[in-house]
């Protein structure tokens, strides 16, 4: 029988069976950003379309062809958000956040809506994490903002991660780059891929990172952006390579790191795992100070990143990064007649509150049936309570891992069980 509803092409449910490795890389992620006094924000799942046309650009893949846009019923655009950044600048200068304390450093650990083609690994909802420092041109936020990322994977136990590195420059000599780019890639325009052929007019940088390989080869040799930063985002770009250096976080020039629009300034960073056999980029970021002024605000410097879960859980898997993590449970009680079943679910709920874990039966199952599921369970111990335990006064417990057995009087049962398996 082919079922009616089923969770909508591109999407999945995280079942209870994974729940635990969610659980373990949020735990992980809120302790380190709490540690660097990262706060978290969680802004609405969609807003003005305008936004993220403007806030992520009207000519990327993202804007043209994978949004999720609706019209309310008052005929008002939205888009369910497809990346954060933006949310989060907009929560930034609607809230004057500046107002109160100068510089914001922020976190979240989100869903997000693309509208891709679906294939191994990518969903239509996906869930991603990423930091955002706002507030300041500091060179130490962009390396606050990578340190971060990389102790986090460092933490997971991931060992083949690589940080790539460029600066995409800024307004003033970003220009004179693509003006110089376009120089030199004049004699082989013809011989680039259609869509680096339009990039050549619209957006040259992106030509630098075309994955055909054809493209790769025709702009190996030319000048990295290195030749052309000016005064300021030279020194920018030294300062977080010398700061990288004295907090020992290895890093790779990128040249063909570029995010080609124009409120993205200066930094850019990839980390890379080899672990999957391809380099995959599990984390993306870098400084964006025109983004707020695009987007309707005063001009407020900021620099993040954004990484996805899905992906991450993929590389950990591989990897067997994952702790142990089998669902226990500290006692099952069963009870055996309707006095038995009566007095088995007041001790449960006394235990529970008492911070045991804690599981009957709810069905009047066999005591085959509730050793089974006991076992099944993995409980650490089991009490079979029937007409004769509640005359006699006399509880047995099973120590389920040697099978031992201890009779404990049924007026101190619960208190004896929170004292030798409850935890603090
Ligand atoms: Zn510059
Ligand atoms: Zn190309």
């Amino acid at each position: 029988m082919t079922l009616q509803f089923q969770t909508p092409r591109g999407t999945k449910d995280i079942l209870p069976g994974e729940m635990p490795k969610w659980h373990y890389l949020e735990h992980v992620l809120r302790d380190i950003f709490t540690k660097y006094n990262f706060r978290e924000i969680r802004t609405p799942v969609f807003e003005d379309t305008d936004l993220f046309a403007r806030g992520i650009g009207g000519t990327t893949d993202i804007v043209q062809k994978e949004m999720y846009t609706f019209l309310d019923k008052g005929g008002k655009s939205y888009t369910l958000r497809p990346e954060m950044t933006a949310p989060v600048v907009r929560a930034y200068l609607q809230h004057h956040l500046g107002q109160t304390k100068a510089l914001q450093k922020m976190y979240y650990i989100a869903p997000m809506f693309r509208q891709e083609r679906p294939q191994a690994g990518r969903f239509r909802q996906f869930h991603q994490y990423g930091v955002e420092i706002m507030g300041t041109q500091a060179p130490l936020a962009d390396v606050e903002i990578i340190t971060v990322g990389v102790e986090f994977l460092r933490r997971l136990g991931l060992k083949d991660i690589h940080l790539k590195l460029n600066s995409v420059g800024c307004l003033v000599c970003r220009p004179v780059y693509k003006l110089e780019l376009q120089n030199q890639l004049r004699p082989v325009l013809e011989q680039l891929c259609g869509d680096c052929r339009n990039r050549f007019h619209t957006n040259p940088l992106r030509i630098l990172d075309c994955k055909k390989e054809n493209c790769r080869a025709l702009t190996e040799e030319v000048d990295p952006i290195d030749n052309y930063l000016c005064d300021e985002c030279k020194s920018h770009f030294g300062e977080v390579k010398a700061l990288l250096t004295e907090v020992k976080i290895p890093f790779e020039p990128d040249k063909r790191l570029v995010r080609g629009l124009d409120y993205y300034t200066k930094t850019a960073f990839e980390i890379i795992t080899d672990q999957l056999g391809s380099q995959d980029a599990i984390c993306g970021g870098g400084r964006y100070d025109m983004l707020a002024k695009e987007i309707g605000g005063d001009a407020v410097p900021g620099v993040g990143f954004a990484a996805g879960l899905e992906r991450l859980i993929t590389v950990m898997d591989k990897a067997g990064l994952f702790p142990e993590t089998d669902p226990h449970l500290d006692l099952y009680l069963i009870g055996l007649g309707d006095a038995a079943r009566s007095w088995v679910y007041r001790t449960a709920m006394q235990l529970r509150r008492n911070n045991l874990i804690c599981e009957i039966d709810y069905q009047q199952r066999s005591l085959k049936a509730q050793m089974r599921e006991a076992n099944r369970l993995n409980a650490g111990f089991t009490a079979i309570v029937g007409e004769n335990e509640l005359k006699n006064g006399s509880i047995p417990l099973k120590k389920m891992e040697t099978g031992e057995q201890s009779d404990i009087p049924i007026e101190v049962f619960a208190g004896e069980i929170i004292k030798s398996v409850g935890r603090s």
